[in-house]
């Protein structure tokens, strides 16, 4: 991977590196260390460059949503999620109190002890099996309240295919959660 490096000497102790949001790597180094010191340092950290990197030019590829793309989305994910949490909330036999809609940087969804479910707005720009698998992975909740071996036979009964939705989480849905605004 090729980069720019940027040097920035000053009276500090430590090797620092930092990506912009550009994509500029910023080394942070004391006033006399050498050159050969800064470059072991850079090879060393190569990995967590190249992963940043491509983070830095993800976020300049997709802008982040604009409030009123957040409040869209909620409002379609308040129509159209509680009628699926009710179709399999019947199909598993299982009751829930209230559905929730909100903008979360940190879950799909959640349940709470009292039987409130939880979702993330992003949901709607999911593909619709990822959407009934978050719904069905907190619907399990009411019966699981952990993630214990019991509670994904629970999830793989209602939804056999559900790992691929989990992974399309990991990539393409963490994706979209970088960009909601802070
Ligand atoms: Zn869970």
């Amino acid at each position: 991977m090729q980069y720019e490096v940027r040097v920035v000497r000053s009276r500090r102790k430590t090797l620092a590196v930092q990506i912009e949001n550009s994509g500029t790597v910023t080394v942070r180094a004391p006033l006399r260390l050498p050159q050969a010191a800064i470059d072991t340092f850079l090879r060393e950290h190569q990995d967590w460059i190249a992963l940043h990197l491509q983070k830095a030019a993800l976020r300049e590829k997709q802008p982040p949503f604009s409030p009123e793309e957040i409040r869209a989305l909620a409002a379609r994910a308040t129509r159209e999620l509680p009628p699926l949490c009710a179709r399999y909330a019947g199909q598993m036999g299982v009751r829930y109190s209230r559905v929730t809609i909100r903008a979360q940087h940190t879950r799909w969804g959640s349940c709470s002890r009292k039987g409130n479910l939880n979702f993330n707005c992003l949901l709607m720009l999911c593909p619709l099996e990822v959407r009934e698998y978050v719904v069905v992975h907190e619907l399990c909740h009411l019966k699981e309240m952990n993630h214990s071996p019991r509670f994904w036979q629970e999830v793989k009964n209602v939804l056999p295919g559900y790992e691929a939705a989990r992974r399309w989480l990991k990539t393409e849905g963490q994706r979209l959660i970088e960009r909601l605004p802070e």
